[in-house]
């Protein structure tokens, strides 16, 4: 039977890795996937991982019927015997829906992976969809870590430094914008909710009653 099956998990916990992993083991064995992706990292139309591989992907633009991209692809005697989807998240709650209909009307198991909240701790609405919609939801198995040891459930952002909890809910990370610098960071829900980065709690444990001072 045939899955629409979503692995979640935070930023860093290895889910293009094992996206990667996934269609490397299936190609051993002849089968053949589309693979979606949607803002990688590594630009538009790839599938890459923090581990430095990186493969073609097909981009999951707003205006792409992913459905019906797969039957033309089947219609023009492309083979195709399952999906993978990446960044998941980014994707339209439609387009998940698409993903639901390659399940049920093609019989094809279709894999995302995707992070579950924001910075804000808010579902994202491809997520959402997707925890709605899968008949299975895997919680990654390679956890990523907090500073402070604990298990990471909670994505920051940080503006120029500094952690912050409002904003637009999807901006790309490591792109300066309007000369903001913008990251990213992995934190327990604890250090979430104190607003304590590794920056932040360095500067607070060599100096703790001095907030951090920062330059340029
Ligand atoms: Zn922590």
């Amino acid at each position: 039977m045939p899955e629409l099956v979503f692995f979640s998990g935070t930023m860093d916990c290895g889910k293009s890795t094992l996206a990667l992993q996934i269609a490397h083991n299936r190609a051993a064995r002849g089968l053949q996937s589309v693979i979606f992706t949607r803002d990688d990292r590594a630009g538009e139309g790839k599938l890459s991982s923090r581990l430095g591989l990186v493969t073609e992907a097909v981009e999951a633009t707003p205006e792409l019927d992913l459905y019906h991209f797969v039957v033309e692809r089947l219609s023009r005697g492309g083979k195709v015997d399952y999906v993978l989807v990446d960044e998941a998240q980014f994707l339209l709650t439609g387009q998940i829906d698409q993903l639901a209909r390659i399940v049920d009307d093609l019989n094809l198991d279709v894999f995302a992976f995707g992070i579950t909240t924001d910075f804000r701790t808010r579902l994202f609405p491809g997520s959402q969809r997707l925890i709605e919609l899968a008949d299975r939801v895997e919680a990654l198995q390679v956890e990523a870590m907090c500073w402070c040891g604990a298990r990471a459930t909670h994505n920051a952002r940080t503006v120029d430094g500094e952690m912050v909890v409002e904003g637009e809910q999807v901006v790309v990370g490591d792109v300066g914008m309007a000369a903001e610098i913008v990251g990213y960071e992995v934190l327990c829900r604890r250090h979430h909710r104190r607003r304590m980065t590794s920056a932040t709690a360095q500067a607070g444990a060599l100096s703790p009653d001095v907030l951090p001072v920062t330059s340029g």
